[in-house]
């Protein structure tokens, strides 16, 4: 009798934790650790994708297949732009969690990895891997990745470091501030405002006062 209490205890408590982490996972609100994760995992699974993505290529020059990581990267400010404009701010569900991080711009917000990794996997490079052969789709999913992970560095430091007086840093933190606190149809790019350029929603003004 005593064991079976025990072991039904147990069971709770793995469910328990068990239930903790996949609720911390699909949170918008991340505990730190959560949050900064990306940069522990994707930095050794991007030079993996370049080491590989060489490894296994015979049919490409080397610059050729180089070109392939500047390529990712390039697609990855297009995915940014697309996924923050028609996803976060259109898509029910996906809308109330970008709306959260709108509303409490400092707080820990965002999709895990746990979550983000197996999406870009699945959805990103397993795909590429058809169109461009695996060798290149390795080569440019490592520019995609580093795209993913420069885009959620420079959007943490646009909310929470000062620009410490880099006129880069400025523009990019300028522009955010106009897309959250001015029109949010307008700067969608985080990390480049290229696409807003590209598509017309680019803007450097706020409530009409010339930056
Ligand atoms: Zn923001
Ligand atoms: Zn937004």
């Amino acid at each position: 009798m005593t064991k079976v209490e025990t072991n039904a205890e147990g069971g709770r408590s793995v469910f328990g934790s068990a239930w903790s982490f996949a609720k911390a996972a699909v949170s918008p609100q991340m505990t730190p650790i959560l949050y900064f994760l990306d940069f522990i995992v994707h930095p050794p699974i991007i030079l993996a994708c370049i080491a590989w993505g060489l490894y296994i290529n015979q049919s490409h020059s080397l610059w050729f297949a180089l070109l392939m990581v500047p390529m990712g990267l390039l697609t990855w400010t297009l995915a940014e732009y697309i996924a923050h404009r028609f996803v976060f701010h259109k898509v029910p569900g996906i809308k109330g969690m970008h709306q959260a991080h709108h509303d409490e711009t400092l707080e820990l917000i965002g999709t895990p990895t746990p979550i983000s990794l197996p999406i870009l996997l699945i959805s990103v490079l397993w795909p590429m891997t058809y169109l461009l052969g695996t060798s290149l789709a390795l080569l440019w999913f490592a520019g995609f990745l580093f795209g993913f992970l420069a885009y959620t560095f420079v959007h943490y430091a646009v909310h929470h470091f000062s620009s410490g007086g880099w006129r880069w840093m400025k523009r990019l933190k300028w522009q955010h501030n106009i897309h959250h606190h001015g029109t949010s149809d307008l700067n969608f790019g985080v990390s480049t405002s290229l696409w807003d350029h590209v598509f017309g929603t680019y803007s450097n003004t706020m409530r009409g006062a010339e930056h």
